[in-house]
């Protein structure tokens, strides 16, 4: 068998540590052949060393200039490069077969665009990057000849319930079911969400992750991106994508076909099962995660939520099938709203209900209008970067 190899875009985030720890279970499958980062070399340089990769990118020269220096006269086959254009070249370089996009935010969507045009394996957990780039990302996809496989666990676990050939899903799928957790503030009293802290929101009883998503799952806007991701990456009408409350996160998400039969896939919350499944499609490996255990699992619980959402606790839900059904585009204006919400809120510019407010001002101050292409993608990016962070102002005054 010949080895995979790996450039794990956005290495030393959670998502890119627990990529680092599938890979290095099976030497014999995958090498690692770029390693990339925003601004944290220190991380970079340990995972140089641990993995000798031939490439390592930070997002600016600083960074760069600082981690080329540490790495300097160690004997190690790694180049150091740096800048947006460096993340696109590596995406797509001629050497790499599997990208992992694990970029967070529409920051990277460059580079997976890259990658799908060079018709890579595209191992996606950057949901934000389809949600912005939405039918052009797919198209390139298509052209590039790109196997794009998902890595965000429910849209792994719907993938790993839907049959091999993505021709027969429209015929037979009645609907996906995505499972939501509920995040911290599922049963807090929806009076008090306005003065949760950021570190309430990101302390998340499931999973471990990166800031931006944990308080994307605080706010319900993480399902809400997901359901963006889920009509992309499977093609079917948003009134077909259904979100139901799932706490103990052990079903990840589920199909239900035509003759009402649901299938599910379940498993610990461990984010390297949905990994090692990416890197391994359509085998299977060792993942490091612990099974489940059917005679310790106390319960499994449901608690149900019209698919519009809980207007109240979490008023972003609905904001996804509002996005969907209007012009294209506006999945992207939301996505770049909630970017710059989130990092307000995290620095303590608004408050957690301001997050909602900042997005749903964004839309409706900024019209989408069918983007065609990367820059033009780029350009409403930007336009609506600078409604929302106008909002945030307004917010603070
Ligand atoms: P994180 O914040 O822990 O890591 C983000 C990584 O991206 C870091 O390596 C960082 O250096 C890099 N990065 C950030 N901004 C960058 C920029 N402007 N240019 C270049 N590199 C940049 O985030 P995470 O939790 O690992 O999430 C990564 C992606 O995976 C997100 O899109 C998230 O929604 C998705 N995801 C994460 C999880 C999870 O369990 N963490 C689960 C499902 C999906
Ligand atoms: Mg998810």
């Amino acid at each position: 068998m010949k080895r995979q190899r790996v450039a794990v875009l956005g290495s030393t985030g959670s998502i890119g540590a627990n990529t680092l720890d599938v890979i290095r279970r099976h030497p014999a499958r995958f090498e690692v052949f770029a390693l990339t980062a925003a601004t944290q070399v220190d991380t970079l340089l340990e995972q140089c060393a641990a993995f000798q990769p031939q490439l390592a990118v930070m997002a600016n020269e600083a960074a760069g200039r600082e981690l080329a220096r540490k790495i300097e006269g160690r004997g190690w086959p790694t180049k150091v490069l740096w800048g947006a254009r460096a993340l696109e070249d590596v995406a797509s370089h001629e050497q790499v077969d599997t990208v992992m996009a694990a970029i967070v935010g529409a920051a990277g969507l460059a580079s997976c665009l890259a990658a799908a045009r060079a018709g890579k394996r595209l191992l996606l957990a950057n949901k934000e990057a389809l949600v912005v780039g939405g039918e052009l990302f797919l198209a390139a996809v298509e052209k590039g000849g790109a196997q794009l496989l998902p890595i965000d666990s429910e849209h792994s676990a719907i993938f790993q319930s839907l049959p091999e050939d993505p021709s027969t899903w429209p015929a037979r799928v009645e609907k996906i079911i995505l499972t939501a957790s509920g995040g911290p503030f599922r049963t807090r009293d929806p009076k008090s969400l306005r003065d949760v802290t950021p570190e309430e929101a990101v302390a998340h009883p499931n999973w471990v992750m990166g800031r931006k998503i944990s308080v994307d799952s605080a706010t319900m806007m993480n399902k809400a991106l997901e359901v963006i991701e889920a009509r992309y990456l499977f093609g079917l009408a948003p009134e077909r994508l259904e979100v139901v409350i799932h706490p103990q996160s052990v079903i990840h998400s589920m199909v239900q076909y035509h003759d009402k039969s649901v299938v599910a896939q379940l498993g610990t919350p461990d984010m390297r099962v949905p990994i090692a499944y990416g890197l391994a499609w359509p085998d299977r490996v060792e993942s490091g995660a612990q099974a489940l255990d059917f005679h310790k699992l106390a319960d499994m619980t449901f608690e149900a939520m019209d698919s519009r959402g809980h207007p109240e606790r979490f008023p972003g839900l609905a904001l996804a099938w509002q996005a969907l059904r209007a012009p294209a585009g506006t999945t992207a204006v939301l996505n770049a709203a909630n970017e710059v919400a989130v990092e307000a809120f995290l620095a303590r510019r608004i408050r957690f209900d301001g997050i909602h407010a900042v997005n749903l001002a964004t839309l409706s101050a900024v019209a989408a209008s069918n983007p065609a292409t990367l820059d033009d993608l780029l350009d409403l990016d930007a336009r609506a970067r600078a409604a929302a962070t106008a909002q945030v102002a307004r917010l603070q005054a």
